[in-house]
């Protein structure tokens, strides 16, 4: 079977776990050459591994997305080892989590910090060298949080509803340049981004999906293949939706 990203140079931000990771071994295994961005060493080189173990070129950056100093460096790392960047997945991000009435000044700004500020420095720092070459994808992760709202999210809410913002935005000024910007907005999926969700709160996540089910890191991984691949090629400034179905 043909590999669907065949030597793609792509970086996965946040990709030593969870969504991240798996997207970086799904890449990984479609043919790309894997540049994997994230905050700690140990995470970093246990993610390289197992994409070298799939069959790519992989390296790692300690990047913290928030560090405009540190997202260029990493940026020019990419294009010195791989010549070239094909695809960035804006995948880094956080939650801290309080109602309206409760969040700190300090919560509010960390996480608009890493989720909205950091994809607009990844991107920032990949898009001259993809209008050179004269093709890009730009992906960024949403979640049904940015279409819908969520209890809890005030700041969570409006960083992935920015990055549809982003989207639609770059979608616009780079499509002429033949760059592709989408999103995805993942329903609730197994990670550790969960772990601070009561589990009563998880169960009536489940019961509110038709499939009954919270969603796995590989399937919003298998969205993000597509949507990298040239399979996408008419797919641009779209927000797609990977949740079981729980707006519907
Ligand atoms: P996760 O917590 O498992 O992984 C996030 C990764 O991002 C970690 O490896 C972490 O170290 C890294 N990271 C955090 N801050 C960073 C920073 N400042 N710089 C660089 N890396 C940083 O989370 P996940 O569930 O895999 O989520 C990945 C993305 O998908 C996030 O943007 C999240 O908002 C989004 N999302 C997740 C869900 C879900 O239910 N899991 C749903 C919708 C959207």
């Amino acid at each position: 079977m043909t590999q669907r990203l065949k030597d793609k140079v792509c970086i996965v931000t946040g990709g030593a776990q969870g969504i991240g990771l798996a997207t970086a071994l799904k890449f990984a295994r479609e043919g790309a050459s894997l540049a994997v961005w994230d905050l700690t060493q140990a995470g970093i080189d246990e993610a390289i591994r197992r994409c070298r173990e799939a069959g790519a070129p992989a390296e790692g950056w300690v990047v913290d997305v928030t560090n405009r100093e540190g997202v260029d460096t990493a940026a020019r790392g990419v294009l010195e080892r791989f010549g070239r960047i094909d695809v960035l997945v804006n995948n880094a991000g956080i939650t801290q989590d309080a109602r309206l009435q409760k969040m700190s000044a300090e919560q509010f700004d960390r996480v608009i910090d890493v989720n909205l500020r950091g994809v607009f420095h990844c991107a920032q720092a990949v898009v001259n060298p993809m209008v050179e070459q004269g093709f890009g994808v730009i992906l960024n992760a949403s979640s049904v949080v940015g279409l819908y709202g969520n209890f809890g999210q005030t700041n969570y809410a409006a960083s992935k509803f920015g990055v549809i913002g982003f989207t639609k935005t770059w979608s616009r000024e780079l499509g002429p340049k033949g760059i592709r910007v989408n999103a995805v907005a993942p329903g609730f999926v197994m990670t550790h981004i969960l772990d601070t969700i009561p589990e009563k709160v998880l169960q009536e996540m489940k019961h509110r999906v038709p499939l009954h089910r919270l969603g796995t890191p590989e399937e919003i991984a298998n969205v993000y293949c597509f949507l990298a691949s040239d399979e996408a090629s008419y797919v641009n400034g779209a927000v797609l939706e990977v949740s079981g179905g729980m707006s519907v």
